[in-house]
């Protein structure tokens, strides 16, 4: 009789997770996770638009600095 439920199933623990590349959050990279490497469709899609944000800003344009949160 197995004193240790979960080492029947070991695949629990040692799934492959990545961090969500916006907010961190570790996401199980399965098929279940739809928006991998994301962790949800919001955070695919907030972290595209800064992307593309980002990709739209022209470098040498004399922007007030009115965002302090330039990371
Ligand atoms: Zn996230």
């Amino acid at each position: 009789m197995p004193r240790h439920p979960e080492a029947a199933m070991p695949a629990t623990k040692s799934a492959a997770t990545v961090p969500c590349p916006h907010c961190g959050k570790a996401v199980p990279w399965t098929a279940a996770s739809l928006f991998r490497p994301f962790c949800s469709e919001r955070c695919r899609l907030i972290d595209l638009g800064a992307w593309a944000s980002e990709s739209h800003r022209i470098p040498g344009e004399n922007l007030p600095p009115d965002d302090e949160d330039n990371y």
